[in-house]
């Protein structure tokens, strides 16, 4: 943790559930919701209205999984930031390593995606993670700062912009680095928002996010410059995800 941070416990809920299944979720954790953590659920574009409607008035902030570039236009099947922030999204998701691989998203799209956000009123959270295959040549701090470099946009640190660290090979895997490696990576994020915001990226929150479950949140979530946590399966549970947010 950074001190001073308030930590953000993400939920990420991807291409899956029903309508009442996402709802019912929402209504779950919304009831449970307590302690120091700030919590956010990601649903996938459809529900995100009613998941917004389910926690109305509770401490449950709302997000997307991807947004378009542009504000609007002529462009089927995509979804513009302001129409994100008109629903009552806070925040979205931008640069996750499916998006990158089933779309083939840059990291200059990336951060296209992400100055519309901010355009928006809405905070990016910024997904960065090596493969296995540069995570096992060495190369996954330097994959990594790249991937940094090319995907903030200008006023992301005056917006509290949040980077989340995924290791594309600990996502939906149950494996994840050790702690050791985890706080190596965290700690060379956090220098790389030093060096390209200046103080404003001393408390910019860094979140790591792949496999973390109830069991090993509290380790992970113990590590210098780990200021939350992104979670995918384990949030599609009410009761994992607020055991998640319970080890902040
Ligand atoms: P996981 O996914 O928790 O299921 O590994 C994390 C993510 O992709 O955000």
């Amino acid at each position: 943790m950074t001190p001073g941070v308030r930590p953000l416990i993400a939920g990420n809920w991807k291409m899956h559930g029903t309508l009442a299944e996402a709802t019912a979720l929402a209504a779950g954790v919304a009831a449970g919701a307590a302690g120091k953590a700030e919590l956010l659920v990601c649903p996938p574009f459809p529900h995100l209205v009613p998941v917004g409607e389910a926690l109305r008035g509770k401490a449950v902030a709302l997000g997307a999984q991807d947004c378009h570039a542009a504000a609007k236009g002529a462009h089927t099947g995509d979804v513009a930031a302001p129409m994100l922030k008109d629903l009552g999204a806070a925040y979205v998701i931008l640069g996750h390593s499916e998006r990158r691989a089933d779309h083939g998203e840059s990291d200059a799209a990336v951060k296209a995606k992400a100055g519309a956000a901010l355009a928006a009123g809405l905070v990016p959270v910024v997904c960065v993670g090596e493969s296995e295959a540069q995570r096992v040549s060495g190369e996954a701090e330097a994959v990594v700062a790249g991937q940094l470099a090319g995907s903030l946009p200008e006023g992301f640190a005056a917006a509290g912009g949040v980077v989340a660290y995924e290791p594309v090979w600990a996502i939906g895997t149950g494996r994840t680095p050790t702690e050791a490696d985890i706080a190596a990576m965290h700690a060379r994020i956090r220098a790389e928002l030093e060096k390209a915001f200046g103080e404003a990226g001393r408390t910019l929150r860094i979140l790591y996010g792949g496999s973390v479950k109830p069991g090993n949140a509290k380790g992970i979530l113990a590590l210098a410059h780990v200021d939350g946590a992104l979670v995918g399966g384990a949030s599609l549970k009410a009761e994992d995800f607020l055991g998640i947010a319970a080890a902040v």
